[in-house]
């Protein structure tokens, strides 16, 4: 055989075999679903990871248990920023990207360029208005979120045929996850118990949704009231039902269970957000816009974006050790499986990918383990506000000296400082030491000289993770742990210590392997995961890296 005629047939078998291939592959086409028909996304507002096991024995086998079952668990899964709040959250999990990069560095900061407080989905652009409510809760967008979501990158990849639509009672847990090119978000205003959005979406609602609003599920919610879903005696993961450490969202009179609602039909649209039925209205929202958007019916891959906020108000109010947030849980649990049922049906068993995770965890009530002689303390960052200005006016004989003190960070007031001279040098010696010898406070420094201070490499790693100069604060502090920014009564989250940073992160559904790792695993990870499994492009802040034993 001559060398000519060996490459000659060498080359005629190899297009022989790929043709045979192509020939299988679109027998596999025709077979099989080459991709998801819908992704959905789910955040449960504040779920520590523990609760996926602490409540296990209640919950149904259809709910988290399914998911757990018979999809993929990250039982290592790290915030890698902080802080650690909701708007930060919702933005890392649906982008792979942290507030050094996105510019979401807390539910609010002070901006340094436009000299103004911000908050994290506000729009003072004039063109963007309110749509389905007369307050200004819609005036609204993603416009300081400064990199593409996961739903971005779904758009863009299937030229903006895919749709994607963002659902929670919180503004923030709906804008951002569903990123810059979204179809829709819409989320609940307190003021008219409706759900609303943004002309940044579009003019006015869509017919459906005026319809959901007509149905006025809010009030039925309030007719029946929150009673625990079993007898209360049964409730054994939680302190007994009243606890002066407790808030009373309800009313000061109402303390513990059953609680009436009934004062707040057509009255007050808030205090639903503070009850499990929060999420139940969620959910349907939820499904409600799967039915009329006929999500996952195109020939491209849509997204759900759901965000699950009551959680988060009934953790704020209760703690974590609470019946009321025992009793939300196992009511979540049953709605989850209901909603997994409706997506089988609906889309299709194996025909969608979900994945649940959390914005961020929460500390115990510092009241509560202070009863069990655990480490806890409390401090207000509005006092703390209050005693460094009148630190600095005892000093400098000048007032407001600080502007903000806001996400365990201190802003000076520059301008003031720039105008009359004064040495900034220090200013920030004195709030150093100030803060350094507060009861609450393990470390503080100037973000600045972040790299040369001597501090745990994790800490460190995360505060870098959190800092945008012109959104961030000039001085960081740290608090000891169990040590919260609040009052007497109820918790919150925001620090790097694992209660807050923890969370669940489970994946389930089409290409996702049957698992669970221990593998320290971060936030930033989501986005990664779901964008190589659609083969799509990773949202362009992403830093995360592809979990990759949970895809088939
Ligand atoms: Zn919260």
């Amino acid at each position: 055989m001559n060398k000519l005629f060996f490459l000659f047939s060498v080359a005629f078998l190899g297009s022989l075999s790929a043709l045979a291939q192509e020939n299988n592959k679109q027998k596999t086409t025709s077979n099989t679903i080459t991709k998801p028909k819908l992704v959905v996304g789910i955040v449960v507002d504040q779920m520590r990871w523990d609760y996926l096991f602490r409540y296990a024995d209640r919950y149904t086998k259809d709910g988290f248990n399914r998911l757990l079952q018979e999809g993929f668990s990250c039982d290592n899964a790290m915030i890698p920023y902080t802080p650690t709040v909701t708007a930060a959250g919702h933005t890392c999990i649906y982008t792979g990207s942290v507030p050094a990069i996105h510019g979401i560095v807390g539910n609010d900061w002070y901006d340094k360029q436009t000299k103004s407080k911000m908050y994290c989905s506000q729009d003072n652009n004039d063109t963007i208005q309110s749509v389905g409510t007369s307050s200004k809760n819609g005036k609204q967008s993603p416009h300081n979120m400064l990199v593409t979501t996961i739903g971005d990158e779904i758009r863009l990849a299937s030229n903006f045929t895919s749709k994607v639509i963002g659902i929670a009672l919180k503004d923030r847990g709906s804008i951002l996850p569903a990123g810059h090119s979204a179809t829709a978000a819409y989320w609940y205003d307190i003021t008219n118990g409706k759900w609303i959005s943004s002309t940044y979406y579009a003019k006015s609602l869509p017919a459906w949704v005026n319809n959901f609003n007509a149905l006025h599920v809010v009030d039925s919610f309030y007719k029946k009231g929150w009673n625990t879903l079993y007898p209360i005696s049964t409730y054994n993961q939680s302190t007994t039902d009243v606890k002066p450490y407790e808030s009373t969202p309800f009313g000061a009179e109402q303390k513990g269970f059953p609680y009436q609602l009934q004062q707040f039909v057509d009255k007050n649209y808030q205090p639903i957000a503070v009850t499990p039925f929060g999420n139940s209205m969620t959910l349907a929202m939820a499904k409600s816009a799967i039915e009329n958007e006929k999500l996952g019916n195109g020939l491209a891959t849509d997204m759900l974006c759901v965000s699950l906020s009551s959680t988060d108000y009934v953790g704020h109010n209760f703690g974590p050790n609470s019946i009321e947030a025992e009793d939300t849980y196992l009511r979540l649990d049953k709605e989850l499986a209901d909603f997994l049922q409706y997506l089988d049906k609906k889309i299709g068993k194996g025909a969608y990918t979900l994945f649940l995770s959390a914005d961020h965890g929460a500390a115990h009530v510092p009241g509560f383990m202070a009863e069990n002689k655990l480490p806890n303390g409390i401090f207000s960052e509005n006092e703390l506000k209050k005693e460094l200005n009148s630190l600095l006016f005892s000093k400098f004989n000048v007032d407001k000296l600080i502007t903000h003190v806001m996400n365990y960070q201190v802003y000076l007031n520059h301008e003031l400082i720039d105008s009359i001279h004064a040495d900034e040098k220090g200013i920030n010696e004195i709030v150093i030491q100030y803060l350094l010898n507060s009861n609450y406070v393990s470390q503080a420094f100037l973000l600045t000289n972040l790299s040369t201070t001597t501090l745990n490499s994790k800490m460190k790693d995360m505060i870098a993770n959190g800092y945008f100069p012109m959104r961030s604060g000039d001085i960081q502090f740290v608090l000891k742990p169990g040590y919260i920014d609040g009052g007497k009564t109820g918790t919150t989250h925001g620090v790097w210590s694992p209660y807050d940073a923890h969370i669940p992160m489970l994946y389930f559904g089409w290409g996702i392997k049957h698992g669970h790792s221990n593998r320290e695993v971060y936030m930033t990870d989501i986005a990664p995961t779901i964008t190589s499994l659609l083969h799509v492009q990773m949202p362009s802040g992403c830093v995360g890296k592809v979990v990759e034993e949970a895809l088939k």
